[in-house]
């Protein structure tokens, strides 16, 4: 009988520890969140994150706080030979963090919760994919990526496109982990999880009206703000305007004021009115 007792206290506790640990984890991120960012890690983000100057300081403080907490947190890997630094640590998580900087739950919770790794490749790097034609016959292809969001558990970056960006309006970071955000409610399609089916509906027609109008731009060879790989699928054009938003706010506001608007609901950020 004891024998029986003493195995439905330690099943009893055992639920209990199952049960309380989100809250065991919530409250070792705000201890986490909490601790003074060191003074290197200060600098990299004042050298190497372009919207991080711009940030208010009560944003820039907050934000501290979940790069240490991503930091802490996630794998970082180094793939085909690179040597993960902490300065790579610093740089990606800080730009990933800015997307979720205001939203609601973190950095309790909502902050990439499933994702484990960050694979970081040197270069660009080649993935290999099968094609299934309408005919039913599939080919293999290969294709060069700066960045793929490969599942919710892995985010595959490589090194020298987050280092060299081409132009202020392009970031790898902000462009993978968007998708990451889109993938969240299980479909890729360059609308992410929206608070409800109103919000959704006004996502859709503005975006839609937006990435047609970019087509159609494109087609008649007019120039655009908006990088030109955006018009190749929805989800695409979802992270590609997310690093407008972040990288030129001004100019996207100007041009696409209903498109800053829905982003700016969403990330519930206002970057075009943070310090020029
Ligand atoms: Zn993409």
């Amino acid at each position: 009988m004891p024998a029986l007792i003493l195995a439905i206290t330690i099943v009893i506790g055992a639920i209990f520890w199952w049960l309380g640990l989100p809250a065991l984890r919530a409250r070792r991120r705000v201890a986490i969140s909490l601790e003074p960012l060191p003074h290197a890690w200060q600098q990299w983000l004042r050298d190497d994150v372009p919207a991080y100057p711009r940030l208010p300081s009560t944003l820039q403080q907050r934000l501290h706080g979940l790069i240490q907490i991503f930091v802490r947190q996630k794998s970082f890997v180094g793939c085909n030979g690179l040597v993960v630094t902490e300065r790579m640590k610093v740089v990606i998580a800080a730009n990933a963090c800015l997307l979720v900087l205001n939203r609601p739950g973190v950095p309790r919770e909502n902050l990439y919760d499933d994702l484990l790794s960050i694979l970081i490749y040197p270069t660009p790097f080649i993935v290999r994919e099968n094609h299934r034609h309408a005919s039913g016959l599939v080919s293999e292809g290969a294709r060069v990526l700066s960045g793929q969001a490969w599942d919710s558990r892995r985010i595959i970056l490589s090194w020298e496109d987050i280092e060299h960006a081409p132009s202020l309006g392009h970031n790898v970071v902000l462009h993978e982990f968007a998708h990451y955000l889109d993938m969240e409610d299980e479909t890729m399609d360059g609308a992410p999880g929206l608070a409800s089916p109103a919000e959704f509906r006004e996502w859709s027609t503005i975006f839609w009206e937006e990435y047609d109008r970019l087509r159609a731009n494109l087609q008649a060879g007019l120039p655009s703000l908006i990088d030109p790989y955006a018009a190749t699928a929805p989800a695409e054009f979802f992270a590609v305007v997310t690093e407008v938003f972040f990288g030129r706010p001004h100019e996207l506001d100007q041009q696409h004021p209903l498109l800053y608007q829905q982003l700016r609901k969403y990330y519930r950020l206002d970057p075009a009115r943070w310090e020029s």
